[in-house]
């Protein structure tokens, strides 16, 4: 038996603070009611340097309780429950945790006579089911609850910690920064998490998947570990690396050489290795020359401009933009010749390198992009399809691409608008 004790706490001292989050209430498993507790927990523990291995929502019955409080301690050595702390039947928090732990409950008179002063000051008595509330299993230190009547619970117990709070957030936020944030942190000392963001353009995610997994699959095994997270987004993929670590040096050490790998396999694709945007990645490249771009923009209706100008101080690189939507517009505003649209279409190669030097021209900048395509659902043909835009990049060259993009009128802006920046950037670097 306490050989067996012993193990669990080498166990799980050897390893470092890892967390996981119980959301009590059978409310929460409704289409009404979400667990938003979590999100507040989750953010103070990371914000500790405590990542969250775990969450579950578990409804006010016993056995299904038990089993994730179980689980949960097995495995991770800080344990935060919300809700199921109140007076009456269905709350069961209290009586799971202590019974799980084989921790006696004893009121405790103080709490008692809190909460009773609590309803005189309102001029009421207080319910006798609300002495259930002070009940406080051996060991544990009661956290006050100046927002409502259910204390919370802090509990110390085999080297793990585990946090009992109420349901209702405005009474959760408060014990969780006042009275669970100092205690957590007494524990896990210099613990932190420390985390990269690699941004990546032009791979969907299963190709960056293919290319890193590789790589960051090997950071699993490493002492700390890096754990590594993919995010989908419209023609963007994100890396996410976190370590938790208490060595601030190496850590920056460590994710710099993870990162440095990741660079080195993806090539041109990364956009970023310190969280910035592609739109403020293309625009730093353009001020870095002292260049200036303008853009025409047809099926796009002015979505690339209005990505570049989302970046503060790019009214020092972005000269003008025209949405030239009809033939006529392309003609008048930017010197397209009719004939080149007569003879290839509006969406065509020749006439987005016509709009992308067309608008160079007449604004006298460095570099010119034009975007024409066909944004859906009507207007597509066998072939050209919806999803066919042709993107130019005029500097010194021109270079031209056509995209067959998926999806919506939506999407098939959003992709092109992205891509229109992305060449961008790409001319910029073969610069
Ligand atoms: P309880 O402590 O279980 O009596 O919870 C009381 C009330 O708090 C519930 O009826 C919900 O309105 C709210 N509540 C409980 N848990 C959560 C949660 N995880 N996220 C947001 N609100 C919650
Ligand atoms: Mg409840």
């Amino acid at each position: 038996m306490h050989v067996v004790a012993a193990v669990v706490a080498d166990r799980l001292t050897s390893r470092p603070f890892d967390a996981a989050i119980i959301a009590v209430g059978s409310e929460l498993l409704t289409p009404e009611k979400v667990d938003t507790n979590s999100l507040f927990v989750t953010e103070v523990l990371n914000d500790l340097g405590i990542a969250v291995a775990f969450k579950a929502i578990v409804g006010d019955h016993r056995a299904e309780l038990t089993s994730h409080v179980a689980h949960a301690l097995q495995r991770h050595r800080v344990l935060i429950l919300t809700g199921g702390l109140g007076p009456t039947d269905d709350d069961l928090t209290r009586e799971v945790v202590a019974g799980h732990l084989g921790l006696a409950l004893r009121e405790d008179p103080a709490i008692v006579e809190a909460m009773e002063r609590r309803f005189a000051s309102r001029g009421w008595k207080m319910p006798a089911v609300n002495r259930r509330q002070a009940m406080v299993p051996d060991g544990a230190v009661a956290l006050a609850n100046p927002h409502g009547t259910a204390p919370g619970l802090w509990i110390e117990h085999d080297g793990a910690v585990i946090a009992l709070l109420p349901g209702p957030p405005r009474e959760m936020k408060p014990m969780m920064e006042g009275d669970v944030r100092p205690r957590l942190a007494g524990l896990v000392g210099a613990q932190r998490l420390f985390r990269r963001l690699v941004r990546v353009s032009g791979k969907g995610e299963s190709l960056v998947e293919e290319i890193v997994q590789p790589i960051y699959s090997r950071w699993l095994t490493a002492m700390p570990p890096i754990e590594t997270t993919i995010l989908a987004g419209l023609g963007q993929v994100e890396l996410h690396l976190v370590l938790q670590s208490s060595d601030a040096p190496g850590a920056a050490v460590q994710l710099g050489r993870a990162v440095a790998e990741l660079a080195e396999a993806l090539g041109r694709d990364v956009v970023s290795t310190d969280g910035s945007g592609l739109e403020a990645v293309a625009g730093q490249l353009l001020r870095a020359r002292g260049w200036r771009v303008a853009l025409a923009e047809s099926c796009t209706g002015g979505l690339a401009t209005s990505r570049l100008t989302d970046v503060p101080g790019s009214s020092d690189y972005v000269e003008r933009s025209v949405v030239a939507y009809s033939n006529q517009a392309k003609v008048e505003l930017l010197g397209v010749p009719a004939a080149l649209i007569e003879a290839h279409g509006a969406v065509s190669e020749p006439v987005a390198a016509a709009m992308a030097q067309g608008i160079r021209d007449r604004s006298g900048v460095d570099v010119g992009i034009g975007i024409t395509g066909i944004a859906g659902p009507g207007g597509g043909s066998a072939d050209k399809p919806v999803g066919t835009v042709c993107i130019a990049v005029a500097g010194a060259v021109t270079t031209v691409r056509t995209f067959r993009f998926p999806g919506g009128r939506e999407m098939v802006k959003a992709m092109s608008a992205n891509w229109a920046i992305d060449l961008l950037r790409r001319s910029l670097l073969e610069d």
